[in-house]
């Protein structure tokens, strides 16, 4: 056998989570084929399309694995379907396809995540490519803002991006997707991070490594409607919010005990005041007003310590590591 055929192709994973898109995904998995065929991209890796099924109750399933079937066995463009037992979630979907395919893959690889609805068009997948063969090891689209989506759900995931970026430690760009490309150490990283509920968008970010940020016109769903409902998407931000930042819960508690402390502070200037004009007041008034104050103000205080007890919990026990080592090198090498 020559040297070259022993030589493992590189591989290029594309991970798509799909929930009830029976109508989009065979539109998806042939534009996919033809934007890997376009750009000649079929002819220089293995590529491999992950389609992950979360929980569909349409026939996605049913749709999914009819194109698995009739896929020739050994083609250039290859396709596995994972069926999640439930609706578990994007974030969930996504962690599960980029896992399977981690698994499956060996350094050099590269890997894409994408919608299955089109809107994440599959074109812009070899502008991706093209950048991680650059040395980049997290290729971000950044969506450019699209008239197309209703006013409420621009304005709240703006608001989200900069509440998030405001209070968390770290920074996401506003209209960051979930539209991306990894480099194999980038997602070795990610797969070390032990935490389990995911807020894939935050984790990405915080890994840190060489990011390139690339604007792009999202595409128009092409059938069905949106999985995320509001209730979703506010889950989503909450989840990401307090996975990120222990700072709602230490300030609120540092507010109230403020408040307390100078409202009851206050409230004995005012009757001190009060006494030495010579005004009267009921007998006993001030003392019970001052216990409440004071009841009230040591319990805050007490709550706030408690606050960042636990908020020091957490850190714990996500197991975030202290660092990430993008890459290392000696004069041994
Ligand atoms: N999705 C999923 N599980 C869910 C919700 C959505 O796998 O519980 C998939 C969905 O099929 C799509 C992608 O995640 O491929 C993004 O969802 P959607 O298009 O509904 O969100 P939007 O683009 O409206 O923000
Ligand atoms: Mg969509």
């Amino acid at each position: 056998m020559s040297e070259e055929l022993l030589i493992r192709k590189q591989s290029l994973f594309l991970v798509a989570p799909a929930y009830n898109e029976e109508e989009s995904v065979p539109r998806f998995v042939d534009e996919v084929d033809r934007a890997l065929k376009a750009s000649k991209l079929d002819a220089r890796y293995r590529a491999e399309l992950v389609l992950v099924d979360d929980g569909s109750t349409d026939a996605t399933y049913a749709r999914l694995s009819a194109l698995v079937e009739a896929r020739p066995r050994g083609a250039a463009r290859s396709m596995a379907v994972l069926k999640l037992s439930r609706n578990f979630g994007h974030q969930s979907a996504l962690h599960a396809g980029l896992e399977y395919a981690f698994q499956k893959s060996a350094r050099g690889d590269f890997f894409v995540v994408l919608d299955s609805d089109l809107q994440h068009p599959p074109r812009l997948i070899a502008e991706i490519v093209r950048h991680l063969e650059a040395g980049i090891h997290h290729a971000q689209m950044v969506r450019k803002d699209d008239p197309r989506e209703g006013w409420f759900k621009r304005t709240s995931s703006g608001l989200f991006y900069r509440v998030f970026s405001f209070l968390g430690s770290v920074k996401l760009p506003r209209g960051g997707s979930d539209f991306r490309g990894f480099s194999h150490p980038f997602l070795e990283a990610y797969f070390k991070l032990p935490e389990r509920e995911r807020f894939n968008r935050g984790l990405f970010t915080w890994l840190g490594f060489s990011t390139l940020q690339i604007p792009y016109e999202p595409g128009a769903r092409e059938a069905g409607v949106s999985k995320y409902s509001t209730v979703k998407m506010l889950k989503l931000g909450l989840t990401g919010i307090t996975y990120f930042s222990s700072k709602p819960l230490l300030w609120t508690l540092a507010a109230i005990t403020m408040l307390s402390v100078l409202f009851c502070g206050s409230y004995i200037a005012f009757e001190a005041v009060r006494y030495f004009h010579g005004h009267h007041y009921v007998l006993g008034w001030p003392t019970i007003v001052f216990f409440v104050c004071f009841w009230g103000g040591s319990l805050s205080f007490g709550q706030l310590l408690l606050g960042i007890y636990v908020s020091r919990i957490f850190e714990e026990v996500k197991g975030r590591p202290a660092y990430v080592i993008e890459e290392t090198r000696n004069s041994v090498d």
